[in-house]
């Protein structure tokens, strides 16, 4: 087994992978920023390390000083979480070539999937049903005759893309041009590399997404599935599993087309498919080569500690649990809680004067944060996720809006009203899964008709 793990995140990710280790009986090394010496995990950890200034660039995303912190502190294993360097595949190729063991996949698929040109291309090959679109990069010489295969309207998305941003729908084709060179320069600005892609744009999906766990031998379970389709700017804001009221027959062909793609590959740790769901068929969109920011969904609902799983993997253990082994019991909703302005969703840092904890039966609390706690302006906004699990989903939707009510965090602006007071109370919502536009669309709609008309 490993001995010592570099835990190279911040946050509750940090926190949750500490848990995982302490119950494992592994030692741990935090780092932190200058602007991070408060964060909790850093009370529990064996040895801390500092690793540069506030800004991510010059922390968290600091190759060298990383590597440095493993060197001195004696670490065997490096987890990198998610976001940050954890779909770095320069990073797992360093840290692996500088002797020390990369808690994820090997690199050559971390570099497979953080191009979602060959990444559908690879799907392709494997038998995942992908969204009807362009498999090769899209430039303006090329554009009009994918476009044309394609169909209006569709989305221009980056090869590179990730975290929503910089996606142009594209109504018509006198746009088409236009909105391919803007994606390029997005793609450029956020990604450093322009190269765009183009695929049906679907008009009522559901983001339905599956947990696969890989030995890197070529034996792949799945953990079944989530539903995140609540989303603002292509961002989930609430995540449930298993996703609700999907056919059973297509979603079991799902579920073993992601193993059989994972075995093929000879995958190695945890992983997540994403597909958009419509007319009851699954339409993949990017592998995530991560642990999940809504991983713990899965966690409650099969009983599988997914970090666990990780580092037992990363350690060559292989898996030590069979497909037969996973069972689903009940219902599991996370809510994402951002320290932010419900209205204009502007992220709100600042000290935390005071905060209460919810509980009870089925409730997780996964969050860093404490009374007296200063968020930093330098990073997510996500300061905790809230999970409730029970027997069914109106239960736990209904625990959900218990733990909300408890949750107290005074001193900075959060989203919990918008998860209690909008979401949450939805009877839409409440009754079934709904699409991805269903919260741009008609919730927060709703709720700036409900602020006007308060206001007016
Ligand atoms: P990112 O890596 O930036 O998160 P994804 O490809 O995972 O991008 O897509 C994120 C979200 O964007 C999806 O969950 C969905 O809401 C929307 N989206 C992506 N592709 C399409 C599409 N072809 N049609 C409709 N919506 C899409």
């Amino acid at each position: 087994m490993l001995q010592k793990i570099l835990i190279a995140n911040r946050g509750e990710i940090a926190l949750r992978i500490t848990r995982a280790c302490k119950a494992l009986g592994i030692k741990t090394v935090g780092v932190y920023s200058d602007a991070d010496k408060d964060l909790m995990h850093l009370r529990f950890v064996d040895e801390a390390v500092c690793i540069g200034a506030g800004a991510s660039s010059e922390s968290y995303l600091n190759i060298p000083a990383l590597i440095s912190a493993a060197e001195v502190t004696g670490a065997d294993a490096i987890h990198p979480g998610y976001g940050f360097l954890s779909e770095n595949a320069e990073f797992a190729e360093l840290v692996e070539n500088s002797g020390f063991t990369f808690i994820g996949p090997r690199p050559e698929h971390i570099r497979l999937m953080g191009n979602k040109v060959s990444a559908i291309l690879a799907m392709k090959k494997a038998g995942v049903p992908t969204v009807p679109g362009s498999t090769r990069a899209v430039t303006t010489h090329n554009a009009l005759n994918e476009a044309k295969n394609i169909g209006f309207p569709l989305i221009v998305k980056a090869a590179a893309g990730g975290g929503g941003r910089g996606m142009r729908i594209v109504e018509r084709v006198d746009m088409l041009l236009e909105s391919v060179q803007a994606a390029q320069r997005d793609a450029e600005m956020w990604f450093g590399d322009d190269t765009v892609y183009m695929e049906r744009f679907l008009q009522k999906p559901r983001h339905v997404e599956v947990q696969v766990l890989g030995d890197g031998m070529g034996r792949a379970i799945h953990l079944f599935d989530r539903d995140c389709s609540l989303q603002r700017r292509h961002q989930k804001v609430i995540e449930e599993a298993p996703a609700p009221d999907l056919p059973e027959q297509a979603r079991a062909d799902i579920l073993q087309a992601c193993v059989n793609a994972c075995e093929l590959m000879q995958y190695r740790g945890a992983g997540t498919f994403e597909f958009l769901f419509e007319d009851d068929q699954f339409f993949f969109i990017e592998m995530n080569t991560r642990v999940q920011v809504e991983h713990p969904v899965t966690e409650c609902i099969t009983g599988i500690d997914i970090i666990e799983q990780q580092i037992r993997i990363a350690a060559g253990l292989g898996l030590d649990i069979t497909q037969d082994d996973i069972k689903i019991c009940g219902h599991a909703i996370e809510c994402r809680i951002n320290a932010e302005d419900p209205k204009t969703f502007m992220p709100s840092p600042g000290t935390i004067k005071y905060f209460h904890a919810p509980g009870g039966a089925g409730i997780r609390f996964d969050s860093h944060i404490y009374s007296g706690y200063s968020i930093p302006p330098y990073y997510d906004s996500m300061i905790g996720k809230l999970i409730a699990h029970a027997k069914d989903r109106p239960t736990a939707l209904a625990r959900l809006r218990q733990a909300l009510d408890e949750t107290i965090i005074d001193g900075v602006k959060t989203n919990i009203s918008l998860h209690r007071n909008v979401i949450l109370c939805d009877a839409d919502f409440n009754r079934q899964a709904m699409d991805i536009h269903y919260l741009e669309k008609n919730l927060l709609k709703r709720q700036e008709y409900a602020e006007t008309s308060a206001s007016a």
